[in-house]
């Protein structure tokens, strides 16, 4: 009985600190590749070469349907998180539960980057060709340095 007591605690403490550690790697995971240095890449790419009148009326379009897009990713993202966090609540080992719950983390996390991936070439077939070069320069920059 002691024991039980015993284990009950340190197992609970447990089992709040690798949900905080999965939900911030859940939260993480589709933004690493594509957000170095816990910054956005989109907007990091924005930032660098800031859209002209008439980039901006080819891309404004396509910027409205990536943010929508984007919201409902990261929607399915959190309450991808969520289940991880209450399938490690209920049971905190490697069951079944988490494994799909963290299955649906990673195809959340997938479409994320993907759809990050396919607004970065639009926004490039957007750009003036002049433009390009340093778009280039700061996309590879913000991926390489984030390189392990
Ligand atoms: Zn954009």
């Amino acid at each position: 009985m002691a024991i039980g007591t015993a284990m009950r605690l340190p197992l609970a403490t447990l089992a709040g600190a690798v949900i905080g550690v999965v939900c911030a790697l859940g939260i993480g995971w589709g933004w690493h590749y594509l957000n170095p240095g816990h910054s956005d890449l989109h907007e990091r790419l924005h930032a660098v070469v800031p859209l002209d009148n008439s980039e901006k009326d080819i891309l404004q379009a396509k910027e409205q349907l990536f943010a929508t897009r984007r919201g409902e990713i990261e929607a399915r993202l959190r309450i991808a998180n969520r289940q991880l966090a209450d399938a490690i609540a209920a049971d905190p080992r490697w069951s079944p539960q988490v494994e799909a719950a963290s299955r649906e983390v990673e195809r959340a996390a997938g479409d994320l980057q993907r759809i990050t991936l396919e607004h970065v070439f639009e926004m490039r077939a957007g750009l003036k060709p002049d433009h390009r070069a340093a778009y280039d320069k700061a996309l590879l920059d913000a991926l390489r340095n984030d390189s392990p």
